[in-house]
């Protein structure tokens, strides 16, 4: 690893996004790939990831949806689908599940990270204790302060909590440890295949609703920025990777998997002289993590407003203590350009700091990121999202104010990806 030089080039090539010539909007062709989104797009991909119930992983429900999504991908003309393979065995019964958590030693937000999965498996402990711990100091090192009145943030583990049959009924397998697998795609890049942004969003869920929000909206527009950018009269110059991540719910074991396996692999042309790298340099990892959700702070006695407040936006965070915190917040600035740039209605504000989701693994290898509703500490640690992890994600919960917020979270996403990547219109 020479981190030196992936900063420096990384700064190059984000640095040249705040500062380049904007074309005129009639031709600039990010501007019409962009439009090539649309609210009902993004609600129909989320409504086909619900037909899966909460999609826990290591059940049915769970490798149909991924079966789903590859052939989504597939049909969008991201035909280079892969797999990648792992074992999950959950922590010990009564064990606090940090082992897993801390194995690759990638700092500060995976102690959190590891917290939040403690509420999945060991039944009912988690969101609270996690709040509880924040209160107490806990998030110290990942940062972030919650500030003002709070509501309940414990995950649901009761089956039975969930009010419609159906979806009780859908979400009643339980799951069992063993093998997994999650799926991605890839755009490859015309002048630099061997440079590569991987655009993440995590397909399992919990808490016995339908993972309509956590985590269908960031894997729904992970999905649509693919849709989009696989059209065949679209290039990139840099290659760009779509992974829908499995087991984020569990202490990020899908993404780790993913980065244990293939992080030596990058820059390895295979077979020499072909062209090929089946792992091209990771110049930056961006997640996507709920983005329909932003109604404010609970009032004193916990409630939140059921309405999206006018003022949402959405939370761009980077991880002020990983290894490369500087190339990570340039991408957080390339981001809310493109969201002043290219999103309809919502802006973007940026934060320190990134936690509890999958760019966790991957912050102290290449500059990382994530897109929420909030900040993950803050605001959903001081329970902002009552839909979080319960039986009232679901998606008839949700209104259009909070499926454009997704939406312009995906215009983002599109509009900075795009230029990053130097996508241009055949
Ligand atoms: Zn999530």
């Amino acid at each position: 690893m020479r981190p030196g030089i992936l900063l420096t080039v990384s700064i190059c090539i984000f640095g040249s996004f705040a500062t380049a010539q904007t074309p005129p909007p009639e031709n600039d062709p990010i501007k019409s790939l962009v439009a090539r989104l649309d609210l009902a797009k993004y609600k129909a991909t989320i409504r086909g990831l619900t037909k899966f119930g909460d999609r826990r992983q290591g059940t049915d429900r769970n490798r149909a949806a991924i079966d789903w999504i590859e052939a989504q991908l597939k049909s969008y003309g991201c035909s280079n689908t892969e797999r990648i393979h792992y074992d999950y065995q959950p922590p010990a019964r009564g064990g606090r599940g940090r082992g897993a958590a801390t194995g690759d030693g990638a700092a500060a937000g995976d102690a959190a990270a590891g917290g939040a999965s403690d509420g999945a498996g060991g039944g009912g402990r988690g969101g609270a204790g996690e709040a509880g711990r924040a209160g107490r100091g806990g998030f110290a090192r990942a940062g972030g302060r919650i500030r003002g009145e709070r509501g309940p943030t414990a995950a649901n583990n009761d089956p039975d909590l969930q009010p419609d049959s159906r979806i009780r009924e859908l979400d009643s397998q339980p799951s069992t440890p063993g093998p997994r697998e999650e799926v991605f795609c890839t755009k490859i890049g015309t002048t630099h295949p061997e440079e590569m942004y991987i655009v993440g969003a995590h397909m399992d869920g919990i808490g016995y609703g339908e993972a309509a929000n956590d985590d269908g909206s960031g894997t729904a527009l992970v999905m649509e920025v693919a849709r989009v950018l696989s059209s065949p009269d679209v290039t990139t110059e840099r290659t760009v990777r779509f992974a829908l991540w499995n087991n984020e719910e569990t202490g990020l074991n899908g993404a780790r998997a993913y980065v244990d396996q293939r992080k030596d692999l990058q820059l390895k042309e295979d077979p020499p002289g072909s062209g090929r790298y089946p792992e091209p340099k990771w110049l930056g990892m961006i997640q996507h993590d709920m983005l329909l959700f932003d109604h404010g702070m609970p009032l004193k006695d916990g409630a939140v407003s059921d309405h999206q407040r006018p003022e949402a936006d959405v939370n761009i965070e980077f991880q002020s203590n990983s290894k490369f915190a500087t190339g990570a917040a340039e991408l957080a600035w390339a981001f809310l350009a493109a969201n002043e740039q290219y999103a309809t209605d919502y802006p973007a504000v940026v934060g320190n700091h990134m936690t509890n989701t999958d760019s966790g693994p991957f912050q102290d290898l290449t500059p990382s990121i994530s897109l929420r509703e909030l900040e993950r500490v803050s605001q959903i640690g001081g329970g902002w999202d009552p839909t979080h992890h319960q039986p009232t994600d679901v998606f008839s919960h949700f209104s259009e104010g909070d499926f454009r917020l997704g939406l312009n979270a995906t215009q983002t996403t599109l509009g900075a990806i795009a230029r990053l990547a130097g996508a241009k219109l055949k």
